[in-house]
């Protein structure tokens, strides 16, 4: 399918999604079903998020207080939402698809110390409203053909004003024709009165009216679905098209039916109509047999997540997805079991919680606390044989349970955990020694692992090329001094980043793999910032076969399981 060449008549097409009476409604999902739409359209999309908070960027935030920090292939640290879009665009965002209120005050204040503002006095606007306008466009290419941008927060909210008067200032530089804006907001159901009511919405809509947003589609999140006559009504007061007030009923299964919830109410032909785009088939094929395959399990595997934050629903927000994705392409559901790691340090029972368990995972972490609960998750999964697949910090805690309980080095640590370790297994990187600032400066992005041994179950599982690209987002490593001692004793080094083939000892160990385990696996990357439904992370997909195959005591060969069709 060819798209016409961008020119003056035919521009790249920009969506804004705002939010209207209470946050966490999912206006990422929703935006990230639009992206979805639009490409299996033959459209060519980009897709990025505003998020009106100070921060530079989310890299420093807790993730109790903002679920988990996303990873770009560039090393931007960004908001979750970039993992939705990426999911369900199954393509990757950059840096330009990541803007904070923080960044663009950065770049204003850095212009004006340059001088650049001629001596001007610098104001919200037009300064800081232009330079938003600017990181806008900086999405929009011949190439593209919509750009769709979420506007973080709600509207009413203080700091969220200078972006909602600069994408309607956006608008109308580029004209209303080649714009459009749809507003997600929340449709309550009044128990006592047995009724959705649309007063709040009304109320969100006047306050985009008073900024001078008129929107051009209602997406209604409710837990009951509307109703005609509410349909109507907010139709009327609300100055939108009755065909375009969608209904966003709360979905029965996963979030990844919203997209199908979408095609069934047209959006995609009103969107295209609404913005002068050819309409087109939206082909939802591939989309539609992977949600089928999510509705149609045909058994359970339990996993356990051993973290340290596990009480905020989102803080392993890709780590959980991955999970599903890798579930669902075998034909799976996944029971994932949220273990706090410092619960299995105090608990006599600990190995309780661990019960019927078919695989564990430790996730990304930093410092000291609940570290010890991971290091005991991890060699119970080593010595039951219960499948193992640590990321990050659970790669580097399974190298440290590894020196105490199989090399007999009782005082083996991360120098993250104890910087006086007797041996210090994990230490900061080199090029970590001289950095003082926390923000932005960790090994970040993507970087090219070689695997080294084509039998190991790693290049089974990566189909034996050499090299992979993952993500990255840390700043100690694997000490190499302690190399050789591991591979005698069964640990085998699968993965290693070597930056200079002529100096093989500077290599970075980047995957581990234990022999003799049914599924022992751990990498210094984060592979679940590169698992989308459609297209399931290969060590996911071994590592829940693994499971599979230790419920079913073997009956079940996961890995050489049906996989759903990754997209062409
Ligand atoms: N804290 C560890 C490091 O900085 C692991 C980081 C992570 O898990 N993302 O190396």
């Amino acid at each position: 399918m060819t798209t016409p060449k961008r020119d003056r008549d035919n521009p790249t097409r920009h969506i804004f999604i705002t939010g209207g009476v209470a946050s966490s409604l999912g206006k990422g999902i929703a935006s990230a079903s639009i992206g979805r739409l639009l490409i299996n359209m033959g459209f060519r999309v980009r897709i990025q998020k505003l998020d009106p908070y100070l921060n530079v960027d989310p890299g420093t935030m807790n993730p109790f207080q903002h679920g988990e920090v996303y990873v770009t292939d560039d090393g931007a640290e960004t908001d979750l939402d970039l993992g939705h879009y990426e999911r369900f665009l199954n393509q990757p965002c950059s840096k330009h698809s990541t803007v904070t209120a923080g960044s663009i005050y950065q770049t204003v204040i850095q212009k004006e110390r340059a001088g650049k503002y001629n001596g001007g006095t610098v104001q919200v606007i037009p300064h800081v409203t232009d330079q938003i306008k600017e990181t806008i466009r900086a999405l929009d290419a011949p190439d593209v053909d919509v750009v769709i941008s979420e506007v973080g927060g709600t509207v009413g909210d203080i700091e969220g004003l200078p972006f909602m008067e600069a994408v309607r200032q956006f608008a109308h530089e580029t004209g209303r024709a080649y714009t459009c804006f749809v507003h997600l907001a929340y449709i309550p159901f009044i128990r006592a009165a047995g009724e959705i009511k649309t007063k709040p919405a009304q109320h969100s809509v006047q306050k985009l009216r008073e900024i001078g947003i008129i929107p051009d589609f209602m997406m209604c999140r409710s837990e009951k679905g509307l109703t005609k006559d509410v349909r109507e009504k907010l139709s009327l007061f609300c100055n939108v098209e009755t065909a375009n007030v969608i209904d966003l009923a709360d979905v029965p299964v996963s979030v990844y039916e919203v997209p199908q919830v979408l095609v069934k109410q047209d959006v995609h032909t009103l969107l295209c109509k609404r913005l002068g785009l050819p309409a087109r088939e939206c082909d939802m094929k591939a989309w539609d047999l992977m949600v089928s395959h999510i509705k149609k399990p045909k058994d359970t595997v339990t996993i356990a997540l051993v973290g340290k934050y596990i009480n905020h629903q989102d803080a392993y927000k890709s780590v959980t997805e991955s999970i599903d994705h890798a579930a669902f392409s075998h034909l799976l559901k996944a029971n994932i079991v949220r273990i706090e790691s410092d619960s299995l340090e105090k608990d006599d029972a600990w190995m309780e919680k661990l019960k019927g368990i078919d695989g564990i995972v430790v996730p990304g972490g930093f410092g000291k606390r609940g570290f010890e609960g991971k290091l005991r998750a991890i060699r119970f999964a080593r010595e039951s044989g219960v499948p193992y697949l640590g990321l990050c910090l659970g790669m580097q805690a399974a190298s440290i349970e590894f020196a105490r309980n199989v090399l007999g080095l009782a005082d083996a640590n991360s120098t993250e955990m104890n910087e006086k370790s007797k041996d210090p297994i994990i230490v900061l990187m080199d090029s970590q020694r001289d950095v003082v600032q926390i923000g932005g400066t960790m090994r970040l992005g993507t970087y090219p692992c070689t695997l080294t041994k084509k039998t190991s179950r790693t290049s089974r599982c990566y189909k034996e090329v050499d090299v992979v690209l993952e993500r990255h987002r840390h700043r100690y490593e694997f000490n190499n001094a302690y190399r050789q001692q591991f591979e005698q004793a069964g640990m085998q080094f699968t993965g290693l980043y070597i930056p200079d083939a002529a100096a093989p000892d500077n290599s970075l160990v980047e995957i581990i793999e234990l022999k003799d385990h049914p599924f022992f696996l751990a990498t210094q990357a984060h592979p679940e910032f590169k698992s989308s439904p459609v297209e399931p992370h290969p060590l996911f997909r071994g590592f829940l076969g693994a499971a599979w195959k230790h419920k079913t005591k073997g009956q079940v060969d996961g890995e050489g399981m049906h996989t759903i069709s990754a997209e062409g």
